[in-house]
């Protein structure tokens, strides 16, 4: 293990609990309550979280990097800094003003395919310049060809990488096996780091979990109201919450605050748009380098983001009655995770899914961001417009994007797409 010290085995958290301190400070400062709510509840619990990573580090924790696919609440089962490549790579596309840009060129530099997922990029290139000392990554073999080919990367610049291996089948046998692989995996990351896993430990943590998935899901039951009483900014800020707080207090605490606000507001059928003209659903990702169009679409557009593919779940709480059952609805939960559930089944199923997500939530159009990276869900787009057009009648705006960089599609352009669009539904 290095010696350094001081945040410097984890140079990034460093750089984002800057942003995230400052940002926090802006808002608290020049924003009036209780405009921004989401945005200013995530920043408080966010802020703590990563100091305590930071000071794990200076300790000599075990930094664990892993893919989101692998939940984050599971390396809990070690005392460690977890780290998510991907969602640490897209924070900081979201809070520097360049994003994660100049570790995207790094990697491209390198050799790496430009094409592949920036999400992964980002960190890749951090690895490159030093700013990372991982003493294991790990991932299960999911969602997509850009995991696949990217992590192998980690291996060749000499940490060691674990692998789990997922079905594709949703199947009972593949819950069992999975579970096994979970157990082997933890087991493997514990003789790297020199732990054994504790069970005990993981258990807290998944019922930390357990009582914050049952607020999520009165969430999603309350973004169907008209008007919605949550702001768009609860997509990215759940996604946030989803990897950065995993298994931890500060992600029961914000959702007990938000939750707070929203049954207020849907009590007293108010939205925090000044008035909610449009509602919509992304069947994909929301643009992760620029958050603030997630407010814009708010302010400017009265349009209500009522979904995207971070904000929906389709796992149950696990049994933490045995050590057994645990492992089986971790297996479970991971299998059915938002983007790993979507992108490793066939798409008939997300088809009918979404169409009838869309019909629930009485939205008036879909916006799909399609991604750069994801090869995997190339097909798709066409296909849901038709399904959404002859199903229910709503049109969907198709956005060639990398929602982690700018470059490829600018902020201007997107909003401009989504202007027109809006127009021709009003
Ligand atoms: S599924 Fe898409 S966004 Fe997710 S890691 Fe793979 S390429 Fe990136």
């Amino acid at each position: 293990m290095t010696s350094k010290t001081n945040g410097s085995r984890v140079i990034p958290y460093n750089m984002l609990a800057e942003c995230v301190s400052t940002t926090y400070e802006l808002v608290q400062r020049i924003v009036p309550e209780p405009e921004m709510n989401v945005l200013r509840t995530g920043l408080k619990y966010l802020e703590p979280t990563l100091i305590d990573c930071i000071q794990k580090a200076d300790e000599g924790l075990p930094i664990i990097g892993h893919h989101f696919a692998f939940p984050a609440e599971y390396l809990y089962a070690f005392d460690c800094v977890p780290i998510c490549i991907e969602a640490t790579s897209y924070l900081l596309a979201a809070l520097l003003p360049d994003g994660s840009e100049k570790y995207y060129d790094l990697i491209t530099h390198w050799g790496h395919p430009y094409h592949t997922c920036s999400s992964q990029k980002g960190v890749m290139g951090m690895v490159l310049d030093d700013l990372f000392q991982f003493d294991v990554i790990t991932t299960p073999t999911a969602p997509c060809d850009n995991t696949y080919a990217s992590y192998p990367f980690f291996e060749y610049e000499g940490i060691p990488l674990v692998l789990t291996d997922m079905p594709f089948l949703k199947e009972e046998k593949s819950y069992e096996y999975f579970a096994e692989q979970i157990e082997m995996g933890l087991d493997e990351i514990g003789k790297i780091i020199g732990q054994e896993p504790n069970y005990e430990k993981l258990k807290k943590c998944l019922q930390i979990e357990n009582e914050t998935l049952k607020i999520e899901l009165e969430l999603y039951e309350l973004r169907k109201a008209v008007p919605c009483p949550v702001e768009s900014m609860m997509s990215p800020m759940s996604a946030a919450a989803q990897v950065f707080m995993a298994g931890r207090q500060e992600k029961l605490d914000f959702y007990k605050e938000i939750y707070e606000v929203v049954k207020r507001n849907y009590k007293r059928k108010e939205t925090p748009l000044e008035e909610e003209r449009i509602r919509s659903v992304w069947p994909y990702m929301v643009v992760f380098f620029d958050l603030a169009l997630c407010e814009w679409v708010d302010r400017e557009l009265g349009m209500s983001i009522l979904l995207d593919i971070f904000s929906y779940n389709f796992y149950n709480e696990i049994d933490t009655s045995s050590k057994d059952k645990m492992l089986y609805g971790m297996a479970k939960k991971a299998m059915d995770f938002p983007m790993i559930k979507q992108s490793i089944e066939f798409y008939e199923d997300f088809l009918s899914y979404f169409v009838e997500m869309t019909r629930d939530y009485k939205a008036d159009c879909a916006i799909f961001t399609s991604h750069l990276g994801c090869k995997q869900f190339g097909s798709i787009p066409q296909i849901l417009r038709e399904a959404l057009r002859d199903e229910l009648g709503i049109p969907m705006l198709i956005v060639d994007i990398d929602v982690g960089d700018k470059r490829f599609a600018s902020i201007k352009t997107v909003k401009d797409k989504i202007r027109m669009f809006t127009n021709t539904l009003l």
